[in-house]
């Protein structure tokens, strides 16, 4: 782990095993910390604060750089492990790290730019400033499924706001943690500045919780464990953002272009085996498309090639794990209890070389009602569930009927339509006739239960910054 500047062991001198999810192979071992290691950290973070928070926002710019251009000079080296431990299809997890990269250099630039204003003032002798300043130690928990583009995502905007930020990667995917953070090291930011621990996720969460020094909370991850933060954040009043859970509605209008919906649609769902917080989880056809849609996109799903993501021929990859599985498997045979058809998939697949991996065949559902668990949950796994509608106020009021607020896609020819129906969809991100939502450039974030604060953009930035007023008698 990264701890002030150097690579240590957990204090436990335990380690735990990493799984490549095509094959149960073991990809290596991380050191298995615990609350000891995270105290450590938060000391080091906590003294490596101050110093940080006064450099200068271009000598932090500089440093920043460093760590892109160094993630990208080892892009081969981390895309492979990050297929090796989550599973994504190669030429995925090279876009990945390019992403990670490229949060990195535009948080650099950005936090050259958290600027202070001059306030008109009411009272003649007065004058009133404000600046922006660093919230403090920050604390990072990553989910799996970008294992370094959310770190970078994060961390990024935290260091260029001049934070301190201590990192817990995801168990599954804790050696691209490290990979992220190596590059961070070498980079040559100052000891104590980024810090990295793997391990066990409750006992590392607790001592973050419990210790007032770490200022904000910064979780990507499930609506369950995002609550449990937040509660727990309470105690010291920290700063939350929560990246959560979603169950995105996609929904094509009569008028809609049936090809660029589909081809929308497989990109968004079945892109990293369907396990994006901003997946269409449930996807509304007008009834007079229905026929034509459920055709043509059960011949695509059909075609799709699953396997191992270092196989150039793959279209899907495996699930993170054996319980994945299990939930996609959960959601579709309560949708087949409940009436729902299946036209292609519907299974686990345990041929030949599949068999020691946890893979689940691309899945189209037909005849699927709002009671199943499928279109009230997020199933994170490859299954297209198909709802039919009749009019536009009966979508969006369905489309909004859920705890849920991430993302939302709309496929129209109708441009008065869409403003008025993307306006009144109650989701942080809207596509319109596009599944391409997340920009380093653009505020990422839910309504709702999907989450609290923005990251990405301005916004994200905004978020590790406290802003102070200063009243001059003059
Ligand atoms: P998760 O179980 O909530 O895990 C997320 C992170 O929290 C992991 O690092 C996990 O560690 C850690 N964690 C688990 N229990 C904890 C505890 N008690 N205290 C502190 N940390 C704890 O989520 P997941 O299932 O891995 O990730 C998938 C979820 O993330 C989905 O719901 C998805 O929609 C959501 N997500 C949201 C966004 C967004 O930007 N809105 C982006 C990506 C994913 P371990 O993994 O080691 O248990």
């Amino acid at each position: 782990m990264l701890i002030n500047g150097e690579w240590i062991r957990a204090a436990s001198h335990h380690s735990f095993a990493v799984y490549n999810p095509a094959n149960g192979a073991v990809v290596g071992k991380a050191p298995a910390g615990s609350a000891d290691d995270a105290i450590l950290a938060i000391n080091a973070a906590d003294a490596a604060f101050s110093e940080w928070a006064e450099t200068p926002a271009a000598k932090r710019a500089a440093i920043l750089r460093r760590a892109g251009d160094l993630l990208l000079s080892r892009e081969e080296r981390i895309s492979q492990l990050i297929t090796l431990e989550a599973g994504k299809l190669l030429r995925a997890s090279r876009k990945e790290v390019s992403a990670a990269a490229e949060f990195i250099y535009w948080y650099a630039e950005e936090g050259r730019r958290s600027y202070g204003e001059w306030i008109p003032d009411p009272l003649p002798d007065r004058r009133l400033l404000t600046i922006r300043q660093p919230v403090g130690v920050v604390a990072v928990i990553t989910p799996w499924n970008f294992p370094a583009y959310m770190i970078a995502r994060t961390a990024a905007a935290a260091l260029a706001a001049g934070c301190t930020v201590i990192v817990k990667p995801s168990k599954q995917t804790a050696l691209t943690g490290l990979a992220v953070a190596r590059a961070f090291a070498d980079a040559g930011i100052p000891p104590g500045v980024f810090n990295l621990v793997t391990g066990d996720p409750n006992a590392i969460g607790n001592a973050f919780l419990d210790d007032a020094r770490v200022r904000k909370i910064s979780f990507t991850g499930s609506i369950e464990i995002g609550k449990q933060l937040m509660s727990g954040a309470a105690k010291s009043v920290k700063r939350v953002t929560l990246e959560l859970g979603g169950n995105a509605p996609f929904i094509v209008l009569s008028d809609a272009d049936l090809e660029k919906a589909i081809e929308g649609l497989m990109a968004a769902k079945f892109g990293n085996a369907g396990q994006m917080c901003i997946a269409p989880n449930r996807v509304f056809v007008h009834s007079s498309l229905l026929d034509a849609f459920l055709e043509r996109m059960s011949l695509k799903v059909a075609q799709l090639k699953v396997g191992s993501g270092l196989d150039p021929g793959t279209d899907v990859g495996p699930l993170i794990n054996n319980s994945a599985v299990k939930k996609v498997e959960s959601h579709v045979n309560d949708a087949i209890d409940k009436g729902a058809r299946v036209l292609v998939g519907g299974h686990r697949l345990i041929e030949g070389t599949l068999a020691s991996g946890s893979f689940y065949a691309p899945t189209v559902l037909a005849d699927v009602t709002s009671d199943m668990r499928i279109a009230q949950e997020e199933t994170f796994g490859p299954v297209a569930p198909v709802i039919a509608f009749e009019d536009d106020e009966e979508v969006i009021e369905r489309a909004n009927n859920t705890p849920y607020g991430l993302a939302a896609y709309l496929y129209t020819r109708d441009l008065k339509k869409a403003i008025r129906i993307a306006e009144r969809l109650e989701s942080g991100l809207i596509g319109v006739n596009d599944t391409r939502i997340a920009a380093v450039e653009g505020p990422f974030g839910g309504f709702k239960q999907s989450g609290i604060g923005r990251e990405g953009g301005h916004d994200g930035l905004a978020s590790f910054l406290e802003t102070k007023e200063i009243a001059f008698r003059v």
